[in-house]
């Protein structure tokens, strides 16, 4: 079993001349890094869409894989859909994975349940990875609605089957589950491990109960991860990695956090 540690970009950094800069601080850290400090890790980087193109030449040769932030719910392909990029047109870029129903885009795009389901079939279709963020907000963690939310938000995984069920033998490899309490996103404030250890176990029972073959599926904690708290995140055997928002922009905690991820699968 490996560790994902995935770096979640958003609208970071402001230039090319700074993503090369990132990249370049992350790829000279993976490859001084002793090759067993991070063996037991596939990291990972989401950067924006237009730097997608430059991200994946530059990583060619590494280890490192590059997802997308999001896709276009409206065409896998081609269509006139100003300003949406496809599924199709972020393989084309390189990309092999996709970040989807990211808080932010829930929050700032009402992207709803329908939208998502023609993301995750648009994903899939174009042989893209899906790394499906779910949680709850600060009000329902209050009114202890956490499974709730979550229940409805995997719902989405449940209609796919349903209406694709074609789509179940690729799944189990191209699709992570991203536990990213809302309220925990760039605030610093973070559940207790045993809460995310507890949430993570029933988000890996309700997608076996969805089918058989999701069965042990790959679940990651995001949401103020950083260098100091990785390790204790990283000893739960519930938790298999991590989606990394701020503490991604710094190959230096980037890389301490996936240190953390492999010494623990050790
Ligand atoms: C995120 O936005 O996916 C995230 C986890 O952000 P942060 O690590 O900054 O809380």
């Amino acid at each position: 079993m490996q560790a994902w540690v995935i770096g979640n970009w958003k609208q970071n950094p402001a230039t090319s001349h700074d993503v090369k800069a990132l990249l370049d601080d992350l790829l000279t850290a993976v490859s001084t890094k002793e090759q067993s400090d991070i063996a037991a890790c596939q990291l990972m980087v989401a950067p924006s869409f237009i730097h997608l193109t430059a991200v994946n030449e530059r990583l060619k040769g590494s280890s490192v894989l590059c997802a997308a932030q999001d896709i276009s719910a409206h065409s896998a392909s081609t269509g006139a859909y100003t300003g949406d990029c496809s599924a199709q047109q972020i393989a084309d870029a390189g990309a092999t994975w996709t970040i989807l129903g990211h808080s932010e885009r829930r929050q700032y795009h009402q992207e709803s349940h329908d939208c998502l389901l023609q993301k995750i079939t648009h994903a899939l279709t174009q042989s893209l990875g899906v790394i499906f963020c779910i949680g709850e907000t600060q009000a329902q963690y209050d009114a202890k609605q956490t499974l709730a939310v979550i229940d409805a938000q995997l719902a989405v995984i449940k209609d796919l089957l349903t209406q694709q069920p074609e789509l179940i033998a690729g799944l189990p490899a191209r699709l992570i589950i991203a536990y990213e309490p809302v309220w925990a996103i760039g605030t610093g404030k973070v559940p207790t491990v045993a809460e995310v250890s507890a949430t993570h176990q029933h988000i890996k029972q309700t997608l076996a109960s969805f089918n058989a073959a999701l069965d042990n599926m790959t679940v990651l904690y995001g949401g103020s991860v950083n260098a100091d708290n990785a390790d204790s995140f990283a000893a739960d055997s519930m938790i298999d990695g991590a989606l990394v928002g701020g503490a991604s922009l710094k190959a230096e905690s980037f890389l301490a956090i996936a240190e953390a991820f492999s010494r623990a699968m050790a």
